[in-house]
C-alpha cells in the first residue's frame, strides 16, 4: 500500500514549488489508491509559526489537496506536527545506541572549528568529522555524559560501507561516494533531532513508501538512506522532482513576482487552474494534454510521467489556463466566486437584492475577457458610480466626443430619448434594438454611435458590453450620466 506525505516547514507561506510537490503525492496517493499524509516540520522554533501553519493548511484546503492524515484530521500514526514527536526521536536514538550505530561527540565547536580551519589549509582539504571520539571507550562516553559533559550524537558510518546507491523514481540510479560522507550530527547538544535524523524517523514511524519531494533535497537522500540502514528500516522508493524556473532562466523566486498559492487565491486565480497548471511543471498527461481536471489527475498520475527537465513557470500559460475554466464556471460557482469581486467594485446588499440576476448578467458580460477574477473590480466599477462619472478618460474624449463634434453630440441626443423612454423595457436585447435603430434613423454606423455613449457611461471608450450592465444599472443613472456629457 503506498503511503506518501506532504512535510511544509511552516517558515513561510506556501510557495509554489511546494504546492507542486503537495499535488504530485496527493495525485500519486489517489492514483494508487493509497494514503495521503501531512506532516507539519515545525522543529525551527525560530522561523515556524502557528500562522504560517494555518495559512499552509488553508491554502492545501483551497487546492482541494485532502490529506488522509495529518493535523485536523488526525491519523494512527500522529501526531502530525514534530515538535510533538520528540519522544520517538528519542527512542529512535535508544535504538540506535543498542545497535551501536550511534556515539557520542564531545568535540567542542571551538575543537572542530580549528580542525576545520587546518583540513582546508592543508593538501586535500576538509573531509568531515575526523571522528575522534569514535575512539572513546564506552565506560569513558558514560562517565563524561554522567559528568554533564556537553555532546551530541553522531551517526557511526560502517568502515566497510561501499557508496551509497539507489534508484530515483526520477533521476534513475544514482551513487554517492562514502567518503564525501561523515559521521553526521543525529541530535544536537540540546537534545534536538537534526533535520535529516527527524524526517527519516518520521518516515519510518509513519510507514512512508515513496518520498517525492524537490531535489534540492538530493544531497540529503544519501544521508538520510545510511540511516535508514542504521535503523534496519526499509528505504523508500524516492522521486525528486526537477526544480520550477522563472521565464529567465533563473530558480523561481521573489524576484519574478507572486509566488505563493496565497497570493494567486488573492489575486483571483480559480483553484482548478492553478492544480491544473501545477500538475504540469514536471509532469504529463501525454506531452499534449493540457487541460487536466482534479479527477482525470487523480486517475492517470504515475511517477513514470514525471521529467527530470526543469519546468518553467510561464505566467501567461497560467493566464490563459485560468481564462478557460473562468469560461466553464457552472452559474452557482460563478455566483459564489464573483460576488465578492463585485462587492470591491462598490456592489452593496441593496445592489443585489435589486438585480436578482446579477449573477447571469455579469457572466455575460465578462466571463469571454477575464484572466483571473481581480480584473473584475476594474471592469464593472463603472456600475456602482450612481448617476455621475467621476472622470471621463481624457484620450477617450478626444477621440470619440471632441474629435466627432456635432455627429456624437447628435448620436447621443438620439440615444438619450430612446433610453429614457419608460417604454422600452430596461433588458439587454430590447435596448440593444432600440439604439440599433437610432444608427438606421441617423445612417450612422454602429461604432460612430455606441462609442459615445460607452464614453458617456463607462468614462472610457473600452468596456464589457454595454447593454448586458445596463440591466445592472438604474435607467436614470445611465440617462444622467448621457445629459452631463451633453451639458
Ligand atoms: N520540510 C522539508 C521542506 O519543507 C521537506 C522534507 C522532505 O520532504 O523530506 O523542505
Amino acid at each position: 500500500e503506498v503511503r506518501v506525505r506532504f512535510a511544509p516547514s511552516p517558515t513561510g507561506r506556501l510557495h509554489i514549488g511546494g504546492a507542486r510537490t503537495a499535488i504530485f503525492n496527493w495525485a500519486f496517493a489517489r492514483a494508487t489508491g493509497g494514503t495521503f499524509i501531512l506532516r507539519i516540520e515545525d522543529t525551527d522554533p525560530e522561523r515556524s509559526t502557528r500562522e504560517n501553519v494555518d495559512v499552509i493548511l488553508n491554502a492545501m484546503t483551497w487546492l482541494g489537496l485532502n490529506w488522509d492524515e495529518g493535523p485536523q484530521v488526525g491519523g494512527p500514526r500522529g501526531p502530525y506536527f514534530q515538535m510533538q514527536r520528540m519522544d520517538t526521536y528519542r527512542a529512535a536514538l535508544e535504538d540506535l545506541k543498542r545497535r551501536g550505530a550511534a556515539y557520542p561527540c564531545f568535540c567542542t565547536k571551538e575543537q572542530l572549528d580549528a580542525k576545520r580551519a587546518q583540513a582546508e589549509a592543508a593538501e586535500g582539504g576538509y573531509a568531515g568529522y575526523d571522528r575522534t571520539c569514535r575512539a572513546c571507550s564506552a565506560e569513558e562516553a558514560q562517565r563524561r555524559i554522567e559528568a554533564g559533559e556537553p555532546h551530541v550524537w553522531r551517526l557511526r558510518v560502517p568502515g566497510d560501507h561501499g557508496p551509497v546507491t539507489f534508484d530515483d523514481a526520477v533521476y534513475g540510479s544514482m551513487s554517492f561516494p562514502i567518503d564525501v560522507m561523515d559521521d553526521m550530527i543525529l541530535v544536537r547538544t540540546d537534545g534536538s533531532p537534526t533535520y535529516n535524523f527527524a524526517v527519516v524517523c518520521d518516515d519510518v514511524n509513519m510507514g512512508i513508501t515513496h518520498v517525492l519531494r524537490g531535489d534540492d533535497h538530493l544531497s540529503n537522500t544519501p544521508r538520510q538512506i545510511l540511516i535508514y540502514e542504521a535503523l534496519g528500516a526499509p528505504v523508500p522508493t524516492f522521486a525528486h522532482l526537477s526544480m520550477i524556473l522563472g521565464p529567465d532562466g533563473k530558480k523561481l523566486s521573489k524576484r519574478h513576482g507572486a509566488t505563493s498559492v496565497e497570493e494567486y487565491r488573492d489575486r483571483g486565480y480559480l483553484s482548478d487552474a492553478v492544480v491544473n497548471f501545477l500538475a504540469l511543471l514536471g509532469w504529463s498527461l501525454d506531452g499534449e494534454t493540457t487541460i487536466i481536471d482534479r479527477a482525470r489527475l487523480c486517475e492517470a498520475f504515475s511517477l513514470e510521467r514525471i521529467t527530470k527537465k526543469d519546468a518553467v513557470f510561464d505566467e501567461t500559460k497560467l493566464d490563459w489556463m485560468n481564462g478557460m475554466y473562468v469560461r466553464d464556471l457552472k452559474p452557482d460557482a460563478w455566483a459564489t466566486l464573483a460576488r465578492p469581486w463585485l462587492e470591491r467594485a462598490g456592489a452593496d446588499d441593496a445592489f443585489f437584492t435589486r438585480f436578482p440576476n446579477w449573477a447571469q448578467v455579469s457572466y455575460l458580460a465578462l466571463n469571454e475577457r477575464l484572466a483571473h477574477l481581480d480584473e473584475i473590480p476594474e471592469k464593472l466599477a463603472f456600475l456602482f458610480w450612481g448617476p455621475q462619472v467621476p472622470e471621463l478618460d481624457e484620450k477617450s474624449v478626444q477621440k470619440v466626443l471632441l474629435k466627432e463634434g456635432a455627429r456624437a453630440d447628435e448620436a447621443l441626443r438620439a440615444l438619450r430619448a430612446v433610453l429614457a423612454d419608460e417604454r422600452v423595457a430596461w433588458e439587454a436585447e430590447a435596448l440593444q434594438e432600440a439604439c440599433r435603430a437610432v444608427c438606421d434613423q441617423l445612417d450612422m454606423k454602429p461604432k460612430l454611435v455606441f462609442q459615445p455613449l460607452r464614453v458617456a457611461v463607462c468614462g472610457i471608450m473600452v468596456s464589457p458590453p454595454l447593454f448586458e450592465c445596463f440591466e445592472l444599472m438604474k435607467r436614470a443613472d445611465v440617462v444622467a450620466r448621457v445629459d452631463d456629457v451633453l451639458g
